[in-house]
């Protein structure tokens, strides 16, 4: 490993004297996502100061989860690792030696909270895992309790179904991929297990969790949505004696429905999208290198869209109004 490479994982663990629930609140899982490293480091000297008090359960703070992409000021190190979630007996990169004690931090608790930020701008939102189901996939039977969580961290709008989603798009770049030649490159964004991330891993060992997205990267806002949620999440929990405050009543579910490849580098967008801006059925999206238009299948809303994104792999999501 390179000199610049940090040889440890920073972690902050409270046990209340009573029992209670495991919770695990990670920042900085993206190096250039802050908001949750700051929030966290407010409450840890809260908490070390007796502002705060842990009384039951237990609470684990991870202030900077991949350390290289913090120290680089950049999404990833040597490659995301809110992807491809899992302990490697042959680690191949920084990221996969973070992930095999990373992991078992995650198996040690029964929640978490994961919090990061978004590039352009817009309101929070926070993402679920799937219903209740007995799938191969994403089996899961937490939802309700994730759900909770997921109404107390804050955000208007939830957006639930990537996993099911970003692996559809999986077997459609497989079968391309396939009738194409494919080439190592291709084997590993053609993966299924590449889809997991942080909450996918923690819900496939039987807890469950949320990823909260607080705001644009440079937004101070979205350190104080960042703050609120974690005291929200020990209110619920029951961490400390201050319950959470009630959720309001109104919410926008999304669920995703489909994820769009960029195929050449020749396609392109009609207009500049943000993340949750509507669109009506058959209204223009983008255009493939050779004109084909890329529209919408239904009304709904453009999601994730990634103007830069490389060849074969995510160029937008599609999401409807949960019905
Ligand atoms: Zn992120």
């Amino acid at each position: 490993m390179s000199p610049k490479h940090p040889t440890h994982l920073r972690a902050h663990t409270y046990h209340g004297l009573a029992p209670g629930p495991r919770l695990l609140v990670t920042g900085a899982v993206h190096g250039n996502e802050t908001c949750g490293t700051r929030a966290i480091t407010q409450l840890l000297e809260e908490i070390d100061g007796g502002a705060l008090s842990i009384e039951r359960g237990t609470v684990t703070f991870v202030p900077v989860t991949n350390p290289l992409a913090y120290r680089l000021k950049q999404r990833m190190g040597e490659r995301n690792l809110n992807r491809n979630m899992a302990p490697s007996a042959i680690p191949q990169d920084f990221e996969d030696r973070i992930a095999n004690v990373l992991c078992p931090l995650l198996d040690a608790h029964d929640v978490l909270l994961d919090l990061h930020s978004f590039h352009t701008g817009g309101a929070p939102f926070v993402m679920i895992g799937p219903q209740n189901n007995q799938g191969a996939l994403e089996p899961f039977t937490h939802a309700p309790e994730e759900m909770q969580l997921a109404l107390h961290t804050g955000p208007h709008r939830i957006v639930e179904g990537w996993l099911e989603t970003y692996a559809r798009g999986v077997k459609r770049r497989t079968a391309l991929a396939e009738a194409s030649g494919g080439g190592r490159a291709q084997s590993l964004v053609t993966d299924p297990n590449y889809g997991v991330g942080t909450t996918e891993y923690m819900r496939s060992r039987g807890g469950y969790g949320v990823t909260l997205e607080c705001g644009q990267h440079e937004d101070p806002q979205a350190v104080q949505v960042a703050r609120y949620a974690i005291l929200q999440t020990l209110g619920l929990l029951g961490l400390i004696a201050q319950p959470a405050a009630p959720v309001p009543m109104e919410r926008e579910i999304l669920r995703l429905v489909d994820v769009i490849d960029r195929e050449h580098a020749g396609d392109s967008f009609t207009r500049e999208w943000h993340s949750f801006d509507a669109v009506k059925a058959g209204e223009a999206i983008g255009t493939r290198h050779g004109g084909e238009a890329i529209t919408a299948p239904a009304d709904g809303f453009v999601v994730f869209p990634n103007p830069r994104g490389e060849v074969g792999q995510e160029w937008f999501y599609f999401a409807q109004r949960r019905a």
